[in-house]
């Protein structure tokens, strides 16, 4: 299988290219058909398996199929991840993958200062990488508004229970629409994760690695 054979749009096949990547990991291979699809999914993978741009490739290809003028503050896909290294890494992913494509991406954390972010959120953003305290804490201020989020993907969950994020994660999807696309992904399965599953995914896909 090549990444011509995924239909990807021709932006991110051209970023893919400029990356040097010349074939899908497996992770890749088998995510990317499904998210898509616009389904749920969930995805037992670890880092090092090119998980990221399992996720983000897709992402931006759908997001660009229809552009819309998003407006201030108000994303259209949240990418969850449990440690601020994580969500900077993201982040440069996103950035990389979706340079030849008009849409703008952020990242959010803790343990710095938060008027930059909320400067930041009074401008577009359509890709919102976060970690979950900065990005209820934004959310309190109201400088974010979930509402018009379509892809929620919660990346090494695993790590964000053992963190103990459960409560924040809760806290964040009460904040969502109800109809979206939801991505899990995770390197380990305990019940605990599968509790989070059943609660957040709609007939999901699975796949592993
Ligand atoms: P990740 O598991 O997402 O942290 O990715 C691990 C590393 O693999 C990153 O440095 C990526 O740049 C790289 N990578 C991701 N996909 C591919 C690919 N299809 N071919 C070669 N390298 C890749």
């Amino acid at each position: 299988i090549t990444f011509a054979d995924l239909n990807l749009c021709a932006p991110v096949q051209r970023a893919i290219a400029d990356a040097g990547y010349t074939s899908p990991t497996p992770i890749q291979a088998q995510a990317i058909p499904y998210v898509l699809r616009g389904g749920d999914l969930m995805a037992g993978a670890q880092t090092g398996t090119g998980k990221t741009a399992g996720f983000t490739l897709p992402i931006l290809h759908r997001l660009s199929e229809n552009p819309l003028n998003t407006p201030a503050g108000k994303p259209r896909c949240l990418i969850l991840s449990p440690t601020r290294e994580l969500a900077a890494q993201i982040s440069e992913s996103v950035t990389t993958y979706g340079k030849y494509l008009p849409l703008k991406s952020m990242v959010v954390f803790g343990g710095v200062n938060i008027n930059p972010q909320i400067t930041r959120l009074k401008k577009p953003v359509d890709i919102l990488v976060a970690t979950p305290g900065r990005l209820l804490d934004l959310s309190n201020q109201k400088a974010l508004d979930l509402s018009a989020i379509e892809i929620l993907v919660l990346d090494e969950a695993d790590r964000m229970l053992d963190m103990g994020f459960i409560h924040d994660i809760k806290k964040v999807l009460a904040l969502l629409p109800k109809k979206r696309q939801n991505l899990l992904f995770s390197a380990t399965f305990s019940d605990e994760i599968k509790r989070l599953a059943d609660n957040l995914l709609n007939t999901p896909d699975l796949v592993e690695v």
